[in-house]
């Protein structure tokens, strides 16, 4: 059964017509019938979750869930926003397929975890923005820029360079950066206590390279992205009160638990030096719109 027509069976009772609508727009294009595939083939549904708020921030537009194989979308989302929304989470389900037992990248030392979890964002936006270069729509939530490298890159080389192009402008948004450095931060020394108050010894101990996080995000069934950018001061930044924070949990982990301490996130590079540097490379409109919108105008 395709995820269409397993979703229009199970939303004949609250038949939430926009998001049949959505399905059937994706089905119109080929990034949009990728997606789809992808979502089929590892047996998502996809539906309406009035509790995504709470769950995920006010912000968040849908969320991916893993465990529940499913797609979940906030009933506050624009319907025109809707088939970009499912491209992005489908997107986070490819991701997930590398985590059989389920996302806990809490095994692993908290520098080479903000790798991957920036990278899963990054990603996801590059596909949207193939989306919506592909069927002349937007970017919602903002990511313009995204979409303005990728159809600049598209006009100088091909898809693979464009997806790579976007998908490093995602690193150029201090703001959403700063966003999800922040929410990831304090799940961190939460997941941390939480582990140290049940005595469950060896987290935040293990190591993965740029080579293997970068195997993960695929386009056209292959990796597009270069291993090293992972570990460039655009991308392994971190601010220093995320640094702070994250430093005064895992000590008090270690100590609580025996765990050899992970000190990882001291070796990220300091944020303001390198937004500063990834600014000076933005054109002046874009510079003048970022300091624009700092100063909340
Ligand atoms: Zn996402």
């Amino acid at each position: 059964m395709s995820i269409k027509s397993a979703f229009e069976q199970k939303s004949k009772k609250t038949a939430p017509d926009a998001l049949s609508e959505a399905l059937t727009t994706l089905e119109k294009s080929a990034a949009g019938r990728e997606s789809l595939g992808y979502l089929d083939k590892l047996g998502y549904s996809v539906g309406y979750c009035p509790e995504l708020a709470e769950i995920c921030g006010p912000g968040a537009m849908g969320v991916c869930m893993s465990d529940r194989k499913m797609i979940a979308i906030s009933p506050n989302a624009k319907a025109e926003d809707l088939p970009s929304i499912i491209v992005h989470e489908a997107q986070h389900a490819v991701q997930f397929t590398f985590f059989p037992e389920g996302l806990q990248v809490e095994n692993t030392q908290i520098g080479d975890m903000f790798k991957f979890r920036r990278a899963m964002e990054a990603d996801a936006c590059a596909h949207q923005a193939a989306y919506a270069y592909e069927t002349g729509t937007k970017m919602p939530l903002g990511y313009d820029g995204i979409l303005t490298a990728y159809r600049a890159a598209m006009e100088k080389g091909d898809k693979k360079s464009a997806m790579a192009s976007a998908f490093k402008e995602w690193y150029k948004n201090p703001d959403k950066q700063d966003f999800y450095d922040s929410y990831y931060a304090d799940a961190t020394c939460a997941v941390a206590k939480d582990l140290a108050k049940k005595g469950e010894k060896g987290f935040f101990t293990h190591k993965k390279s740029d080579k293997e996080w970068a195997s993960m995000f695929l386009f056209e069934d292959k990796p597009y992205i270069e291993p090293e950018f992972l570990s460039s001061d655009q991308a392994f930044c971190l601010k220093n009160k995320n640094k702070t924070k994250l430093m005064k949990a895992m000590r008090s982990y270690s100590e609580k638990t025996g765990t050899p301490l992970d000190s990882s996130v001291m070796g990220m590079f300091d944020y303001s030096a390198a937004k500063k540097k990834s600014e000076k490379t933005l054109s002046a409109p874009a510079r003048k719109k970022l300091a624009d919108r700092r100063e909340g105008r």
